[in-house]
């Protein structure tokens, strides 16, 4: 743990654990959905805000245990990263990536799952292989939702053909962990493909529930720059003139590298956008407030994490299916190296940290910044997440002094404008999703 980061902790969270409002309007929520399932059934409830993002609302007074669970477990309020006895001698610990067992760059097998598969189709194929070898039971992951594409819903799935449904990124909301107490309750052997958040709300809970543990048999992460609201989506729709209940499909990517944004309607128009052009005006990337201070976007606690890998520069154009593929853990390397055995999993070559920081420079760029933005918003007088093993002030020590006053004085200014923060959890009128 870094020196600087020893000094995060600025809330008293022991005495005072936050409510679900002001987990929410804080904007520390991702809307995992984790806080719903533990608590008892019917206290809380995910609702679609009129921004477009998922969101809890406690439908009666939460009493103090509860509270105390959700602050333990929320990844809003805790983030832990790697437990140092977890590595093995030979791990690499870097200051930015963290712990590093095997750096590849590698995709799929399997010719079509690569290619329907985000960028190399390497989780998927790993999913499918986890489900094959009988390693596990079932894979815990996200789709699209059949009676609504343009959204999210979890997926529970028990062969090759359901991975693949699952198959490409969702860049909109995705609450991962919102029947998480039902999946231990079926007590399986099972693995989560996940954002990294949604990671470190499992492991958080692992220190409470021993089933996480003893049946969560491997946890893999995609590298995440940040999930956006609905409305992103939204505006898409808006682009063509469509409205959500024509949609037969909404794919963000996939079928190539990164692929094409195709929108299918139940009356058989298509269109599409390049990644390019959905992503070309950052004011309308609508990334949530809580990606803005991820300590860990880069799945320090997975098993083994998967990011893109554009080797051409970025994604202006269709590149060859490719990821890069860090391997975290002994588990995740024994996985790996089983998947690549079977043909399972390609590797195209050994890849190292220069590289993968020079295809993912944002995500090195906000690790070093995440220090200095907490920093800012505790003293906007905001309350930040626990941040520990993260190595944030470390991080932080690779800027300048000026870039972290820069950092940290923009956050405090943004926070005392309220625009790190959010308005009040509600329902979109006449549209609630996912209540459960
Ligand atoms: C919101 C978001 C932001 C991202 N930002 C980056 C980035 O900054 N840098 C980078 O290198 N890569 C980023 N990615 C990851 C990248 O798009 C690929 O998902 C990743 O490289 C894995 O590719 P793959 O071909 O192995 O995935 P696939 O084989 O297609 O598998 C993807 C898996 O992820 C699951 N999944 C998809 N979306 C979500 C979601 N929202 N929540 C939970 N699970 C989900 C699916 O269920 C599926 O199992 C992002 C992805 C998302 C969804
Ligand atoms: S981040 Fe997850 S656990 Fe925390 S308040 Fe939001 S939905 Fe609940
Ligand atoms: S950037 Fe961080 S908080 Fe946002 S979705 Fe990705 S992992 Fe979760």
């Amino acid at each position: 743990m870094g020196l600087l980061e020893a000094n995060q902790d600025t809330m008293p969270r022991a005495a005072h654990p936050l409510s679900l409002g002001e987990i929410v309007e804080n904007g520390l929520c991702i809307g995992c959905g984790l806080c719903r399932s533990i608590a008892t059934p019917d206290a809380i409830e995910m609702v679609m805000t009129p921004e477009g993002r998922e969101r809890p609302v406690a439908r009666q007074a939460l009493d103090r245990p509860t509270l105390m669970r959700i602050n333990a477990v929320c990844p809003g309020t805790r983030i832990a990263g790697p437990p140092p006895a977890r590595s093995g001698e030979t791990t690499l610990m870097d200051t930015v990536w963290g712990p590093v067992e095997r750096l590849v760059l590698g995709r799929a097998g399997d010719p079509s799952v690569r290619f329907i598969g985000s960028g190399g189709g390497v989780l998927t194929a790993l999913g499918q292989f986890l489900l094959s070898s009988g390693r596990v039971k079932f894979v815990l992951h996200v789709a699209a939702s059949h009676s609504q594409p343009m959204r999210s819903e979890t997926r529970l799935s028990f062969d090759a053909a359901s991975m693949l449904e699952g198959a490409g990124s969702r860049y909109g909301p995705a609450a991962t962990l919102v029947d998480f107490g039902d999946i231990l309750d079926r007590g399986e052997p099972f693995a989560l493909i996940a954002k990294p958040c949604d990671i470190t709300a499992v492991r958080n809970l692992a220190r409470l529930d021993p089933r996480v543990d003893e049946y969560m048999r491997y946890a893999l992460a995609f590298v995440c720059g940040g999930a956006s609201d609905l409305s992103k989506s939204e505006q898409v729709l808006q682009r063509f003139g469509l409205a959500e209940d024509e949609l037969a499909l909404f794919r963000h990517r996939g079928h190539g590298n990164p692929g094409l944004n195709r929108i299918e309607t139940r009356d058989g128009r298509a269109f599409e956008l390049s990644y390019r052009q959905l992503w070309e005006d950052e004011d309308k990337w609508m990334i949530q407030p809580r990606c803005k201070i991820c300590p860990d976007a880069i799945g320090q606690v997975a098993d083994i994490a998967v990011s893109d890998a554009w080797l051409n520069g970025g994604p202006a154009v269709e590149d060859e299916a490719l990821n890069g593929i860090i391997v975290r853990t002994r588990r995740g390397l024994e996985l790996f190296d089983a998947a690549v055995e079977t043909g399972a999993l390609e590797i195209k070559r050994e890849t190292g940290i220069a590289e993968i920081s020079e295809l993912q420079s944002h995500q090195v760029r906000k690790r070093r910044a995440v220090w200095a933005r907490l920093k800012g918003m505790a003293i906007a007088g905001k309350p930040v997440p626990f941040v520990t093993d993260l190595a944030l002030g470390d991080c932080a020590l690779q800027n300048s002094l000026a870039e972290n006053l820069a950092e940290g004085r923009g956050a405090r200014d943004r926070a005392h404008r309220g625009r790190l923060g959010e308005p009040p959890a509600a329902p979109r009128k006449s549209r609630t999703v996912q209540s459960c």
